[in-house]
């Protein structure tokens, strides 16, 4: 793979040699399929088509100095596809089975995994989706379970910046007691809008509000919110949010670094008193924030235009876990053999 320049990798779609297949039929999984096809065939009144069963993961394989290939917390990715079947009445895929599929996409796909120095990763993006034919409203009986990978290049590619982004009230990603809470296709939908808008007004993304007052933090874009202030890492509690697990993570090595976290609504008037503000997510493990603006009041809260130290002490340590040169202290890593 020498003739692909690793580094200017966009995070996009890639080609690749292999996809892991699984189908749900009469009641049971049946065997992990090889496939070299980039294509999938249903029949038209599949219950992804119509009544939205589709659930989907994201998640990243990374080759050390060492040589090894590393996959972050999998397992963490399977329990939450599985709270996402459960959420749209999807038939669950055991905890093995995601697992297994994951190291055989990326095992299959060997030759795509970039090599340590450049930054770039192999992306994972596992899907479950209801195959089975219906009509009525009611769910599926036949899914498909599937994995595909491709290369993505490095997040920050000028450097580990702060970016805007936008506070919206007359859109929301999620309802109350809605699919916030899981990883569903449909959420995505509903924050194209909203997202495309941000965009052409120059912000990276919009920041939702919990959609029944409007007036706390919920989730950046599809990331989640943190804040630092008094040696303290504070992320949003809500009904609404997608527990991310780099948010997880970083409570976790936040604690390691001797900061108290809290987990608990915060207020948008709240936003003037962090020292630090930041998004994250596997994308980007950490995307520090610069500055906010509340849409519709047109109120800015400004953070510096450089990132924090308590964000780029957090960055540094979970990157450096997931290249192998942090020790795995809470054993994160799932090496590929
Ligand atoms: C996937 C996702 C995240 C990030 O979760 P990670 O597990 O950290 O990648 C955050 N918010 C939303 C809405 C998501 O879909």
């Amino acid at each position: 793979m020498s003739d692909i320049n690793w580094s200017s990798l966009p995070f996009g779609y890639f080609k690749t040699d292999y996809n892991v297949r699984c189908y749900y039929r009469n009641g049971k999984w049946g065997e992990l399929e090889v496939s070299q096809s980039e294509e999938i065939t249903m029949h038209m009144a599949a219950t992804c088509l119509h009544y939205g069963q589709e659930a989907f993961e994201g998640l990243k394989a990374f080759r050390g100095e060492d040589g090894k290939i590393r996959m972050f917390r999998p397992d963490e990715n399977a329990k939450r596809l599985m709270r996402s079947a459960d959420g749209i009445m999807m038939a669950p895929v055991p905890e093995d089975l995601f697992v297994e599929a994951c190291a055989k996409v990326v095992k299959l796909n060997e030759r795509f995994v970039p090599p340590a120095e450049s930054g770039a990763s192999l992306y994972l993006r596992p899907l479950l989706i209801g195959t089975g034919a219906q009509v009525g409203v009611k769910p599926a009986d036949e899914y498909l379970f599937m994995v595909f990978a491709g290369p993505v290049g490095p997040y920050f590619k000028e450097g580990f910046n702060p970016v805007k982004f936008q506070i919206v009230k007359d859109a929301d990603r999620a309802a109350p007691h809605g699919t916030g809470t899981i990883k569903v296709g449909g959420n995505y939908a509903a924050s194209l809008q909203s997202g495309f808008r941000a965009h052409a007004e120059g912000y990276a993304n919009c920041i939702y509000l919990d959609p029944s007052t409007h007036s706390f933090i919920d989730e950046v874009g599809a990331a989640n919110f943190f804040g630092i202030k008094n040696n303290t890492y504070i992320t949003p509690s809500s009904s609404s949010i997608l527990p991310s697990i780099t948010n997880l993570s970083l409570r976790t090595l936040a604690e390691d670094l001797g900061l108290k976290v809290e987990q608990r609504p915060v207020a948008i008037e709240e936003l003037k008193e962090f020292e630090e503000v930041a998004a994250c997510g596997t994308a980007a493990v950490i995307s520090p924030i610069g500055q906010i603006v509340d849409r519709e009041t047109g109120k800015e809260y400004n953070f510096g235009t450089e990132a924090g130290p308590t964000s780029t002490k957090l960055y540094n340590l979970l990157r450096g876990i997931q290249l192998g040169t942090e020790p795995d202290t809470h054993n994160w890593n799932y090496i590929v053999e």
